[in-house]
């Protein structure tokens, strides 16, 4: 069986051709989705990702502020700077970068964005209208899976999916959103963890599996059925001397040990990675039509 590589690159730029088009209708009114980005803390790979981001959105013609504040604020500041972007106009969206320094509760801090503007959806409002069946903002790794499954056309409805991993980010709302009574659910899901007792009991009957786990290549060719749909969430760098920078990023699935035997897969990198900053921008195009409807 020849494996079908699900590209992350033509959905995201199809997704982009669309967007440009709802961006130009709020530049003809004045209007320019923006985006304010908080990072706390001088952790490089948070830097890398919001200039990545930013980066997007500049392409875009969209407008992004970074703001980098001390890894030593106090919480009630962060609160009040948080308020603060809640309030001013010019923003419409608000991210603040994951990981937050240990003194910081991300759960409480992520909680002062007010829905309206939490276009990584990771609000317990924005959650909890996922669990409801009445999404507002999907956070944008799960969105851009959603993407890829539907822009290759791997159908869900009635399917057996595993998904590995239930972070809140990732895990949790796929898993949700793919049971669902949607257009883009009624599947029939299990979500497996690390107590999990026997992970491959699960995942060699998947018709579709989704790894967001964080272990390099824990899935393999024998846990997997003939067939199976797979979509890597992960990104892991290992060890490799033969790069100049002395590692690789690989995924939750071993790329090329399941070749041949699933009947699609997304690579790592260029797959699920591709999608993530495009949902961002599609959320945050959302979020300004929501809070412009007036003008
Ligand atoms: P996370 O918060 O660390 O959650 C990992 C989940 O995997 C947990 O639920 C954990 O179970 C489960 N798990 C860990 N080891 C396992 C094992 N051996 N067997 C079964 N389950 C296991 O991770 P995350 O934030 O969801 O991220 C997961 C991966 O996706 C990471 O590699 C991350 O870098 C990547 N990611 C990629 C994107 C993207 O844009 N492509 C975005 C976000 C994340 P317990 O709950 O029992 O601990």
């Amino acid at each position: 069986m020849e494996t079908l590589i699900l590209k992350g690159k033509p959905v995201s730029s199809k997704i982009k051709e669309d967007l440009s088009v709802r961006i130009s209708v709020l530049k003809s009114k004045d209007i320019i989705p923006s985006l304010a980005a908080i990072i706390v803390g001088n952790n490089p790979a948070s830097k890398l990702y919001v200039s990545s981001k930013a980066k997007t959105f500049a392409k875009l013609g969209c407008y992004s502020e970074v703001f980098e504040l001390e890894s030593n604020i106090d919480k009630d500041a962060l609160i009040n700077f948080i308020q603060n972007l809640n309030k001013n106009k010019k923003f419409h969206g608000i991210l603040l970068q994951l990981p937050l320094p240990k003194h910081l509760d991300e759960k409480e801090i992520l909680q002062i964005i007010i829905p309206e503007k939490d276009v990584d959806g990771f609000h317990p409002v924005n959650q909890g209208y996922i669990m409801q069946g009445n999404p507002k903002f999907i956070p944008c790794t799960p969105l851009g899976c959603l993407k890829i499954l539907d822009y290759y056309n791997i159908n869900v409805e009635g399917k057996d999916v595993v998904v590995i991993g239930r972070s809140n980010i990732v895990g949790k709302p796929i898993s949700s959103l793919l049971s669902q009574n949607f257009s883009y659910g009624n599947a029939t899901v299990t979500l497996c963890h690390t107590r999990t007792k026997d992970l491959s009991l699960y995942t060699k009957k998947a018709d579709i599996i989704i790894a967001a786990v964080g272990v390099p290549n824990l899935v393999n060719r024998d846990m997997i059925k003939k067939g199976a749909h797979i979509i890597d969430v992960g990104i892991n760098r290992i060890e490799d001397n033969s790069r100049e920078k002395g590692y690789r990023v690989v995924g939750d699935v071993n790329f090329n040990d399941v070749l041949g035997k699933a009947a699609s897969i997304t690579p790592v990198p260029g797959g699920v990675g591709v999608m993530t900053v495009t949902m961002l921008l599609s959320n945050t195009v959302e979020a300004t039509f929501n809070q412009t409807k007036e003008e």
